[in-house]
């Protein structure tokens, strides 16, 4: 059927906002810089921006993939902009951030796949605001060690890149992206860093069973992955993949058990869990402990 499943009523959030936001909001215009958080139209940006928490995604707005779940433009990028790690950083200074995401589109034309400017961004925002957590969210780069590296070396607090969904559906709901190449990129981050914090999310409903969402987390751990995001995919449009099912609260708050049970330092459950939701309280914790 074509009809679209109605949404539960624990996902129903009303977007808030207030002057603080609209003047954050325009100065990101000014800047062209693009936020996850308005772009995605994140349920939790009150909530996020008063923590002084947001994800800049960087590189452009258009990814050389498309994934069957995302909202993001797809097609051929036509410029690098040298001076997006400065903007950034101006951004950053002027929301006075404390948690800073950095995340981006997928630049597979780039040799490097867009890692230089991933490294200048966290030295840019380090520099202007040292006592800032700053995550990085990568793109697989193509499984380029090179590029991971150059990432590396900047010293994010947070290494994320995110499985998805398991193991099964990974080539249907991912463009281009290979199960065994996310968990072959969390490893080798644990080899060239051991002291990164390394993070990873599942977004759940797109037709997973329970005992693989199981087996998603103890392959993550199998490759020491510290933190772990849950979530429920929500079809940003129609010709997005179709929701299959609506977790209920009870049964995010099961999988948070489950996850703690498999040593993870840090697990955020829940139907509005975004990979960058709470992260500031994530990398507390995994320094921690
Ligand atoms: Fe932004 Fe992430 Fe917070 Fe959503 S959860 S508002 S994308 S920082
Ligand atoms: Fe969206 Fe990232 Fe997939 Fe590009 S690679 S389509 S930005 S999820």
């Amino acid at each position: 059927s074509n009809e679209r499943q109605r949404k539960p009523e624990w996902l129903k959030t009303k977007l808030e906002t207030n002057d603080n936001y609209k003047e954050i909001k325009r100065m990101m215009r000014s800047k062209t810089l693009h936020t996850v958080c308005e772009e995605a139209k994140c349920p939790n940006i009150y909530e996020c921006w008063a923590n002084r928490t947001a994800t800049f995604m960087i590189l452009g707005d258009t990814c050389t993939r498309a994934c069957r779940f995302c909202a993001v433009n797809s097609g051929m990028p036509t410029e690098l902009d040298m001076l997006e790690p400065g903007r950034v950083a101006d951004a950053a200074e002027q929301m006075g951030l404390r948690h800073c995401v950095i995340t981006s589109v997928a630049r597979d034309e780039l040799l490097d796949g867009g890692a230089q400017i991933f490294a200048e961004t966290i030295r840019a925002v380090r520099k202007r605001l040292p006592l800032c957590g700053v995550e990085v969210l990568i793109p697989d780069f193509m499984g380029n060690d090179l590029a991971l590296r150059k990432v590396l070396e900047a010293k994010p607090d947070i290494l994320n890149h995110n499985i998805e969904t398991v193991e099964r559906l990974s080539d249907k709901v991912r463009s281009k992206a290979k199960y065994s190449r996310t968990l072959a990129l969390l490893k080798r981050s644990k080899q060239i860093a051991p002291s990164i914090p390394t993070k990873s999310s599942i977004m759940i409903g797109v037709g997973e069973t329970w005992d693989e969402i199981l087996q998603t987390m103890d392959d993550l751990r199998q490759v020491d992955v510290q933190i772990l995001t849950v979530g429920q995919y929500l079809q940003p449009t129609k010709k997005h993949l179709p929701v299959k099912q609506f977790y209920t609260p009870e049964q995010f708050a099961e999988l948070k058990k489950e996850g703690l049970a498999r040593g993870f330092s840090h697990v955020e459950s829940g139907p509005l869990v975004r990979s960058s939701y709470h992260a500031h309280e994530q990398v507390q914790s995994a320094t921690a402990s």
